[in-house]
């Protein structure tokens, strides 16, 4: 490999970071760059939703610390954003009107949150959760009291509900759906979730949407579906991300929902591969090609990507996983649980605890627990090597997960 190619990465988050570094781990000895468009050192967002009460949203947690940037030569443009690809010129045209060549580009520009059109939608105060600015803003409304009313019950929606609760606001979240959160995790799961919302005082409103937000100056009220009325200082709108495949759509790159990749990250085009919440990817774990929007999976793509830029063979198969923290409980989810699973909540089950398994074809193919972070390490081991348990062993309240995966 020729020590003067040059490899771009578009978007400085989690996959493109872990993208970078894995090129330098797999001994590309050309030159590296990542472009971000926004203006700090990469950071985690995970911690945005978590730490939004304590003072602590002012201080982002870097992804890596900016000197690993240049011990490993990695250069870092920050505030540059990429405007167009030209894939027969190898090009890409910056913000700025400047040019860079490159021998290979990686997308990673990851998605943005889905905003509302109704109306209202504009007013100060009507906000959305998916940068550093995003959450200050946030920290600031919640700390100016509330009321908050969190719109779209998802992971985003809830840990914001609970923070605001945290922080003493009072807090409505509005789902249209039966039950927050029923998507991700099924009835019983969402149910048991709902009600620590509710034991902490957050009045969950569901089978009803958002209509408009009034207010003079700013958001005063939230009118609802079903006609009511609630009172808001802040309105957070949690309603899901959009993927930011415009750049790869209008360089005729193939993009349905996200940008089109294979378990290695290649796109339509040869010269441009992707990773993170911007792909759309054929994972084994998924029922359908889809996008897989959590850390760890951008994190776990991006480095795959990027070793494959250097000619690696990985491919990208791994157990999808996620958490969330909600009133200092750690969620976890492994896997993805499809309809038809076998659902088993294990014995002991509350709004505060508990740990569910799903099989298929008594195979054991998912599981997620609350406040459960040692069983769920015995949950990946049974996952992972494709364990058949009967659903009475998993029932059990006699069996010891960690004793089982040993076995
Ligand atoms: C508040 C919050 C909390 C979360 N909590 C969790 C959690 O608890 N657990 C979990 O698993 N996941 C969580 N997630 C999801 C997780 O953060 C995402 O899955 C992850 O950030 C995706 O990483 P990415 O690198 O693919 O994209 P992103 O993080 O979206 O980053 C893409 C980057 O590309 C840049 N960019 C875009 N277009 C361009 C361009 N044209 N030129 C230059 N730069 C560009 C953007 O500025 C951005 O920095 C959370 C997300 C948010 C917002």
């Amino acid at each position: 490999m020729a020590a003067r190619e040059h490899y771009l990465i578009v978007g400085g988050s989690a996959a493109g970071v872990a993208a970078a570094f894995a090129l330098r781990r797999s001994g590309f000895e050309g030159q590296v760059t990542v472009v971000e468009a926004g203006a700090e050192l990469p950071y985690e967002r995970p911690p945005l939703s978590k730490a939004l009460g304590t003072g602590e949203a002012a201080s982002l947690r870097p992804i890596v610390p900016a000197e690993d940037y240049r011990a490993a030569a990695v250069g870092l443009r920050l505030r540059s954003r990429v405007d167009r690809l030209d894939p027969a010129r190898r090009t890409a045209w910056l913000c700025d009107g400047s040019a860079l060549r490159a021998d290979r580009i990686l997308l990673a520009t990851g998605a943005s949150a889905r905003r509302l059109t109704i109306p209202g939608s504009d007013l100060p105060g009507v906000m959305t959760l998916r940068d550093a600015d995003d959450a200050r803003r946030l920290a600031v409304a919640i700390s100016a009291g509330g009321p908050v009313v969190v719109i779209g019950g998802g992971f985003i929606g809830m840990e914001v509900a609970a923070a605001a609760r945290a922080a003493g606001c009072a807090v409505t979240v509005v789902e249209a759906a039966a039950l927050p959160l029923v998507g991700a995790l099924g009835r019983p799961l969402a149910e048991l979730v709902t009600a620590l919302h509710r034991e902490h005082g957050v009045h969950v409103r569901t089978g009803a949407s958002a209509e408009a937000f009034h207010g003079s100056g700013t958001v005063g009220e939230v009118r609802l579906s079903t006609g009511e009325r609630l009172p808001a200082a802040a309105v957070v709108v949690g309603v899901g991300v959009v993927p930011n495949d415009t750049l790869a759509a209008a360089a005729g790159i193939r993009c349905d929902g996200g940008i089109v990749v294979d378990l290695q990250g290649r796109t339509s085009h040869p010269w441009i591969r992707a990773a993170g919440d911007v792909t759309v990817q054929p994972h084994p774990h998924l029922a359908t090609a889809g996008r897989i929007e959590h850390w760890d999976n951008a994190l776990r793509q991006g480095a795959v990507a990027g070793a494959a830029m250097a000619g690696g063979l990985r491919v990208h198969d791994g157990l999808p996983y996620f958490w969330s923290e909600q009133y200092g409980l750690t969620l976890q989810v492994l896997g993805r649980p499809r309809t038809g699973d076998e659902l088993l909540l294990r014995p002991g089950a509350g709004p505060r605890r508990f740990l569910a398994l799903w099989r298929r074809g008594g195979a054991v193919v998912a599981a997620a627990g609350l406040d459960t972070v040692r069983d769920l390490a015995a949950a990946r081991k049974l996952i992972e090597t494709r364990a058949m348990v009967s659903a009475g062993k998993l029932l059990d309240p006699a069996t010891d997960l960690r004793l089982l995966a040993r076995s």
